[in-house]
């Protein structure tokens, strides 16, 4: 089945779903960056420095945009009145949330009631993916609160006779498995590591029945962690990318699961300095937004966009796998080794429910954590991590940990740490 979001982001060009192309997305992208870059410059302090001497209607072509001013977390931590288009008054929803680096620990996005609309609309959109009317749903992440995740993906899908419970950040597994059985839904949303825990909870307190699809957001996901909740639940797995800076939506997978569909007609992607297989930093400057606009905002996270016609038909560039996140990676033995490597070689034993590690110049310290009585095969992982994640000569030391189901609650921007050498 194609996906959704392609109909949608015809409608919103104003086009019919066949003639939607790159090109066609490309125009209108370029237009609404125009009117972004013009709108930053006349109302941000920030921007009106940044942007001085830019001439917004001259800008054409992908090469235009790459001249322009990349905004980082650093430039926004701290700084955040210098981003704000518009009278305190009429910002509706502020949303805190930590940095990854050492400059300033929190920063602050604001947004108006018009710029959150959009992503109502789209997680309506891209949830057709995989919901179906009638379906029970059950949220686990976020909150409930006016604004958050849950309330959001409430609004979007009610009109369909969803009916959305929204429990929460997995901490206690029994209470969240206990939600589960008696929720009994068809479609679960949570954080990957999170319910991964909960899918090796289920091993031994009996698997649930009937849910059909499971959605991964607001971290990296693991192919493991995808592969050991579809079967062990026999359910699908989708993922959602998204970040606070893009209005929480940003893309979801279809059907063929090879990269996410981007909110394409809301934010403009682009990869910072590929490589030549074409990673590099993904940054995005979403469109239209009257209370904070971002120019060129780095994600942090490390990526691919692939042009490629998607397998279920979409015609537009797709946003592959993250490769893994930069706050997330140390440089081992002169090389850099990304988190999403070492949960990769980790989530695939099912008994180990989350990781702790720490890197040194040339070592990795790795705290696995277990449920009780579970053992993960410390051999097999190490063969796994030294094969193919560490480079040759690095020191590994491998610790378990018995969790008696509670799972420490954790940001999932910063979990890599470098280890104080003595
Ligand atoms: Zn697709």
């Amino acid at each position: 089945m194609r996906t959704p979001t392609d109909k949608w982001i015809a409608s919103r060009l104003g086009i019919a779903e066949e003639d939607l192309s790159a090109e066609r997305l490309a125009a209108y992208q370029m237009e609404r960056l125009r009117e972004t870059v013009r709108y930053a410059a006349e109302h941000s302090p920030f921007y009106a420095e940044k942007l001085k001497g830019v001439d917004a209607d001259s800008l054409r072509t992908a090469e235009d945009i790459r001249r322009l001013y990349v905004t980082s977390e650093r430039d926004l931590a701290g700084n955040e009145n210098r981003f704000l288009c518009v009278p305190p008054g009429s910002v509706d929803r502020i949303f805190t949330v930590p940095t990854t680096g050492t400059h300033g620990n929190r920063k602050r996005i604001y947004f108006t009631g018009r710029d959150l609309a959009p992503s109502v609309e789209f997680y309506y959109h891209a949830f057709l993916t995989f919901i179906r009317p009638g379906d029970r749903l059950l949220v686990m992440m976020g909150g409930s609160a006016e604004g958050s995740v849950g309330d959001t993906i409430d609004r979007s899908l009610s009109p369909i006779g969803v009916t959305t419970r929204v429990f929460g950040q997995v901490t206690d597994l029994e209470t969240a498995w206990k939600a589960v059985l008696e929720s009994a839904p068809d479609v679960i949303v949570g954080i990957p590591y999170q319910i991964a825990a909960l899918a090796a909870w289920s091993r031994s307190h009996g698997l649930p029945r009937g849910v059909r699809c499971v959605l991964l957001s607001a971290d990296d996901v693991p192919d493991a962690i995808r592969e050991r909740i579809s079967r062990l639940w026999g359910a699908e797995v989708y993922s959602h990318y998204g970040l606070t800076e893009t209005g929480l939506a940003g893309g979801v997978d279809c059907c063929a699961h090879r990269g996410y569909h981007l909110r394409s007609c809301d934010m403009y992607a682009e990869i910072l300095d590929p490589d030549e297989d074409g990673f590099g930093e993904l940054a995005v400057t979403p469109f239209g937004r009257e209370a904070m606009p971002l120019i060129r905002y780095r994600t942090g996270d490390i990526a691919r966009i692939s042009t490629e016609r998607c397998p279920c038909g979409g015609v537009l560039p797709r946003l592959e796998t993250i490769r893994g996140r930069l706050s997330n990676s140390c440089v081992i033995s002169g090389q850099r080794v990304f988190l999403s490597g070492i949960e990769e070689a980790v989530y695939t034993d099912d008994a180990a429910v989350d990781l702790e590690c720490a890197a040194g110049a040339d070592s990795l310290d790795l705290t696995v954590r277990t449920l009780p009585g579970e053992k993960i095969d410390k051999e097999a992982l190490r063969a796994r991590l030294s094969g193919a994640v560490l480079p040759a000569g690095t020191r590994l030391s491998v610790e378990e940990e018995t969790v008696r189901g509670f799972l420490p609650e954790r940001s999932p921007k910063k979990r890599m740490r470098l280890r104080e050498e003595s």
